[in-house]
């Protein structure tokens, strides 16, 4: 199942519960426009080989669309469609004014030189530029995407449009982006669990946590919440897991992931698989790879009492079901990792004033921005008996649908 089915199920979903019109219910489940793109990178040994780019704009209906751009060999249209869906929910959730969009491309950049993959970046940008611009769709990072990568995308567009550093967001900090923003998407993921867990329990201090996923949003999310108390007991990456009950070694952990772009050969610690990642005894269950990784069989072998969901759509609808069933609390997707897109928008802002904001002003807005989306969610939670992912997608769908409303689709 993509993500796509797993976005529209959630839609679909909250839309029949809200009394939406079919027409209307239809209009937001369709994204605005999908680009495909053939790319032709010729490689260093002089071989050629064409890869395939995508962008996909979901909605623009409160502002432009801004989403990540993926490279992974996966990266399919209806990937990048449901992704980008969630974008648009994500980004009414949080209140900023963008819409949603997604892409990326069907590459591996661990097969790539640096060179390659910058000419294969900038032959993209040749292809989507009249579709990207500061007002109509702002990329920014997602998995195996970096700054560096933003960098190229910024100066290829500014080529062709003059010096433009708010077409992309999540830029290297000496060229344009904003402190705080690498990252902003575990501090989000911080954020929103310690209000969780202030809620509902248990605290922080102590409290265990398995992790799948080391990559820019797992490795802040771990080293943040252990900053803050909590015992990272089991963490993966796409070598495998490690275990251990008394918590890992964080800040070793990360100094030896950077230096070899894995925790693969990370000794001490007991080997596991990722599988058991999931389902190792622990607290809160932070999913923070990619999606669809958290099936039925999964959810009714889950050990946590509180899933994270600082990965996009890592859970099946089905899953959903059980783990609501076993009263496992979600923290969905489009509230767990919202704190990437605020801390973009900020990069945004500051892009578009020609100005820079400090680090600490950064967090403290993003922190607001937060704890207000986070209130909201749980108090309709609470009102309405719904689960946290209801109550998000009822205030997601519900600034859109008013927008669009007010808009007029003329
Ligand atoms: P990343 O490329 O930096 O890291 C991905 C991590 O997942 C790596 O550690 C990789 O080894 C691991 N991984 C890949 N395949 C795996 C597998 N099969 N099993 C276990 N681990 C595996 O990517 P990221 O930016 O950290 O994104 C992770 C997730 O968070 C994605 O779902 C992404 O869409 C979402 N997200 C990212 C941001 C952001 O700002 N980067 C914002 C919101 C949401």
């Amino acid at each position: 199942m993509h993500a796509n089915e797993i976005a529209n199920h959630f839609v679909a979903r909250t839309t029949r519960m809200l009394g939406v019109s079919a027409g209307t219910a239809s209009m937001l489940l369709e994204p605005r426009r999908e680009v495909k793109v053939h790319l032709t990178l010729e490689r260093d040994n002089g071989d050629l080989q064409t890869f395939t780019g995508y962008r996909v704009q979901h909605s623009n209906a409160r502002g432009p669309y801004k989403g990540g751009l993926r490279y992974h060999p996966s990266v399919n249209i209806d990937e990048a469609a449901g992704l980008a869906s969630l974008m648009t929910w994500k980004t009414a959730i949080a209140d900023i004014p963008f819409g949603g969009g997604k892409g990326g491309i069907d590459c591996d950049p661990a097969t790539l030189s640096e060179r390659e993959l910058e000419r294969l970046t900038r032959k993209f940008v040749q292809q989507i530029h009249e579709c990207i611009g500061p007002y109509v769709d702002v990329p920014a990072p997602d998995v195996n995407t970096n700054a560096t990568i933003m960098a190229w995308l910024m100066d290829e567009y500014s080529k062709l449009h003059g010096f433009t550093p708010a077409v992309v967001t999540g830029k290297p900090v000496d060229l344009f982006g904003s402190l705080g923003r690498e990252q902003a998407t575990g501090k989000g993921v911080q954020v929103i669990t310690e209000l969780l867990l202030q809620k509902i329990g248990p605290p922080l201090q102590g409290c265990r946590l398995a992790v799948q996923g080391f990559g820019n949003v797992g490795s802040f999310a771990c080293s943040l919440l252990h900053e803050r108390g909590a015992k990272i007991v089991a963490v993966s990456d796409v070598t495998g897991g490690l275990y251990d009950p008394n918590g890992l070694p964080v800040p070793e952990l990360l100094r030896h992931a950077r230096a070899h772009r894995s925790i693969a050969g990370f000794a001490g610690p007991k080997s596991i698989s990722n599988e058991e990642v999931l389902t190792a005894a622990c607290d809160v269950l932070v999913p923070a790879a990619l999606d669809a990784v958290i099936t039925p069989e999964i959810a009714g072998a889950v050990r946590a009492s509180v899933v994270v969901e600082a990965a996009n759509a890592p859970t099946l609808p089905a899953a959903d079901e059980v783990l609501e069933k076993r009263g496992i609390v979600v923290v969905p997707d489009v509230l767990a990792n919202c704190g990437g897109v605020v801390v973009s928008y900020f990069e945004w802002v500051q892009n578009l004033q020609q100005l820079r904001w400090s680090e600490p002003q950064v967090l403290a807005e993003l922190e607001q921005k937060l704890q207000s989306a986070f209130s909201r969610i749980w108090d309709l939670s609470q009102d309405k008996h719904v689960s946290l992912r209801t109550a998000a997608y009822i205030v997601g769908i519900g600034r859109v649908a008013k927008a669009v409303a007010m808009r007029g689709v003329h």
